[in-house]
């Protein structure tokens, strides 16, 4: 008999299965994820029409801007540890994101597109016309 795993429980908890397997695939950055999460560290930035990115703000208090279901982020650990080193899958700010999607632990913050289009600009260090311009992604937080 095959046993269909239970991922989740009656108020979007993950499993302790669940939760071990995902220790096991992603080691540490997992344990700070929940960590994180646990924190309500994660924010969604969420604009009329349905689009949205994810902040997470890590330990160093820099909220890392996110998109949704993108294995990408511009922390130190992953650009060392995920990209340099491979060491680990993923860093703590995707799996916090991720996290918090599943288990719907995020805490919303309904913008204007023009926000968020800053937020966007900000985090890739551009403004409107390509120039740079200091990141302040955490302005409307
Ligand atoms: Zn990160």
């Amino acid at each position: 008999m095959i046993r269909k795993p239970i991922v989740y429980r009656a108020h979007m908890e993950v499993t302790d299965e669940a939760l071990m397997a995902l220790h096991a695939l992603f080691g540490r950055p997992f344990e700070k994820a929940l960590e994180l999460l646990e924190a309500s560290c994660v924010t969604y930035l969420r604009a009329t029409g349905g689009r949205y990115v994810v902040q997470v703000t890590g330990s160093s208090g820099i909220p890392y801007t996110l998109f949704p279901g993108v294995n990408y982020c511009p922390c130190p650990a992953y650009r060392y540890q995920v990209i340099g080193t491979q060491m680990f899958l993923t860093c703590k700010h995707v799996l916090a994101a991720r996290l918090a999607e599943i288990t719907q632990k995020g805490r919303d913050l309904p913008v204007t597109m023009e926000d968020l289009t800053r937020v966007l600009c900000a985090a890739a260090n551009l403004d409107r016309n390509g120039v740079n311009c200091d990141p302040k992604p955490a302005d409307l937080i």
